[in-house]
């Protein structure tokens, strides 16, 4: 059995790694926002505001219509949370994540992090289709490898 390491960068296996690379490449061709992963080791008591921080760090505001959605995952905490840039705040319903977040709780309840993390990567793209639908001469503005702090 694949023993689940709480460092971040050997949390998940190299095929849950490609596995959730190629589902935020998927998603990014239904949809102009962009979505990243990140994988920290840390144990912030207030994991959103330490995302919303990372949001920043990361560069995650270069997009040209400021729809990056960042997933951070605590590895040691089993926890984790969903930020969008403010192009995307500003026209969706308040409580834009929430279905998301319902849909991928279950999973890791049950530990099954890479799976539930693909389900929500699957999710958010669907429902940023309508805002944000794909356009032709789109970029791959941010990178979709998962980083780790
Ligand atoms: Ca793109
Ligand atoms: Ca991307």
């Amino acid at each position: 059995m694949f023993e689940r390491s709480k460092s971040p960068s050997f949390f998940f296996s190299k095929k849950e790694r490609e596995t959730i690379i190629n589902k935020i490449k998927h998603a990014e061709l239904k949809t102009s926002g962009e979505i990243r992963v990140h994988v920290t080791g840390k144990k912030p008591d207030d994991l959103y505001a330490y995302a919303i921080k990372l949001f920043e760090e990361m560069g995650m505001t270069a997009t040209q219509k400021r729809n990056g959605v960042l997933i951070v995952l605590a590895s040691k905490l089993n926890h984790f949370t969903i930020i969008g840039d403010e192009g995307i705040n500003n026209v969706v319903p308040q409580n834009f994540w929430q279905d998301v977040v319902e849909s991928v709780t279950p999973h890791f309840k049950q530990n099954f992090f890479a799976q539930g993390l693909c389900i929500g990567i699957e999710q958010i793209g669907n429902k940023l289709i309508q805002y944000f639908p794909y356009e032709k001469q789109d970029v791959d503005e941010l990178s979709n490898e998962i980083t780790y702090s």
